[in-house]
C-alpha cells in the first residue's frame, strides 16, 4: 500500500467531512470535468475519473469504513475498484443516478435519461383518410379531425388541483428512481411510487383526474400532395402528441387511403388502362380515343395488333412523389384487349363463318413440331 490516493483532498473536504458534504463536493467538481463540458480534454477525463473514484469510496459508507482503516480500494482485493479487473473504457453509465439530475436536461448528455427533469418526446399519432383516385392524382387540401392528448387546461399539465401543486416523492425524493445499494454502482430502477415521475398528486386536478392531460380534438386542413396512392403516408411534424418537460411533440402521420378508380389502375409510379378492340381493329389497325388523367387523346393501334399489348403515354402519368424525380410523372400504360362477343347476331354470325373458311390455317401447328 504505498501510494494510497487521498480522497478526501480529490474531493476537497476534511477528513471528516459528512456524507452531504461529500457528494455535494462531488456534483460540484464533475458538472465541472464531465467528459460531456470537456469535450476531447484528456486531464479533465483523468481528473473525472479520479474524482468519481473518489466519491465512489467516499460515498459509500461500507467502502469509507475499509478506506479510513488504510485498506482502500488500492490495498484491498475488493471487488468495488472500479478500475481492477482490466477492461479499458471508462463507463459512465453507472453514475446515471446521480448524474441524471445534472445533465439529463442542462446538456442532454450521456448522464441518463431517467429523473423528472428528463424531457420526454410526445409519442407519434396517425391517422387516416379517405381520398377518390382523382384526389390522390391531382392533390387535395382535405379536413381532418385527429384525437390527441394536451396539457389539461384546468391544471396546466400538472395534474394537481388548481392552488395545489404536485409534492416530490416521498420515496426517491424527485429523483423518479430507487436505487438498490449504495454509491455510484448500485441498481436503480423507476420508483413505484410516483413510476418515475419525480412527483406525487395529493390533490387531483378535477378535470383530468391527475393524468395533467385531456384528450381533444384537433382540426386541421391538410395538404396531401399530388401523386399518393393508397397507403402512402403523409407527415405533419410536430402535430402529434405533446412533449412533457418541454420535450418535442410527437409527429402526426395522415395515412392516405385511396378509392379505386373503374378505369385506371396504378402500377408502381404508373397507371394502366384496359382498352378493348374489336377483331377487325385489332387485325387492320386503328386510330382510337383513349381516357388520360387530364382529358382524352387519340391513339394509333396498329394493324395485326395481339391481345395484350401495351402502349405507353410516357410522362402523363401520375406525379412521382419524391421531389425533383426525373420524369416528374409516371407513364400511362394502354393494354390492348380485344373484346370477343359473347353473342353474335345472324349477320355478324354469318361474317364469322366466312371468316373462318379464308382464314384456315392452323396456328397451333408449331406447338407440335
Ligand atoms: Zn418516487
Ligand atoms: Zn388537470
Amino acid at each position: 500500500m504505498a501510494s494510497r490516493p487521498d480522497y478526501s483532498q480529490i474531493l476537497g473536504v476534511g477528513k471528516n467531512a459528512c456524507d452531504e458534504e461529500i457528494k455535494k463536493a462531488y456534483r460540484k467538481l464533475a458538472r465541472q470535468y464531465h467528459p460531456d463540458r470537456n469535450p476531447g480534454d484528456e486531464k479533465a477525463e483523468a481528473r473525472f475519473k479520479e474524482i468519481s473514484a473518489a466519491y465512489d469510496t467516499l460515498g459509500d459508507p461500507e467502502k469509507r469504513k475499509q478506506y479510513d482503516r488504510g485498506a482502500g480500494p488500492f490495498g484491498g482485493a475488493g471487488p468495488a475498484n472500479p478500475f481492477g479487473g482490466g477492461g479499458g473504457g471508462f463507463d459512465t453509465s453507472g453514475f446515471g443516478d446521480i448524474l441524471s439530475d445534472l445533465f439529463g436536461r442542462a446538456t442532454g448528455g450521456s448522464g441518463g435519461g431517467r429523473g423528472p427533469t428528463r424531457e420526454q418526446p410526445g409519442r407519434d399519432v396517425e391517422t387516416e383518410v379517405r381520398l377518390s383516385f382523382d384526389q390522390a392524382i391531382e392533390g387535395a387540401q382535405v379536413p381532418l379531425q385527429v384525437a390527441t392528448s394536451q396539457p389539461c387546461p384546468t391544471c396546466r399539465g400538472t395534474g394537481a388541483k388548481p392552488g395545489t401543486a404536485p409534492k416530490v416523492c416521498p420515496v426517491c425524493h424527485g429523483r423518479g428512481i430507487e436505487s438498490e445499494g449504495q454509491g455510484l454502482f448500485s441498481i436503480s430502477q423507476p420508483c413505484s411510487l410516483c413510476h418515475g415521475q419525480g412527483t406525487v398528486i395529493e390533490d387531483p386536478c378535477p378535470t383530468c383526474h391527475g393524468s395533467g392531460a385531456v384528450r381533444t380534438l384537433k382540426k386541421y386542413r391538410v395538404n396531401i400532395p399530388a401523386g399518393v396512392r393508397d397507403g402512402s403516408r403523409v407527415r405533419l411534424a410536430g402535430k402529434g402528441e405533446p412533449g412533457r418537460n418541454s420535450g418535442q411533440p410527437g409527429d402526426l402521420y395522415v395515412i392516405t387511403r385511396v378509392t379505386e378508380s373503374p378505369i385506371f389502375r396504378r402500377r408502381g409510379d404508373n397507371v394502366e388502362v384496359e382498352v378493348p378492340l374489336t377483331i377487325p381493329e385489332a387485325i387492320r389497325g386503328a386510330e382510337v380515343e383513349v381516357p388520360t388523367l387530364g382529358g382524352r387523346k387519340k391513339l394509333r393501334v396498329p394493324p395485326g395488333t395481339k391481345h395484350g399489348t401495351v402502349q405507353r403515354l410516357r410522362g402523363e402519368g401520375p406525379p412521382r412523389l419524391s421531389p425533383g424525380s426525373r420524369p416528374p410523372r409516371g407513364d400511362i400504360h394502354y393494354r390492348f384487349v380485344i373484346d370477343v362477343p359473347a353473342s353474335l347476331s345472324e349477320e355478324q354470325s354469318e361474317a364469322v363463318d366466312k371468316l373462318s373458311e379464308v382464314m384456315n390455317g392452323n396456328p397451333r401447328a408449331r406447338l407440335f413440331t
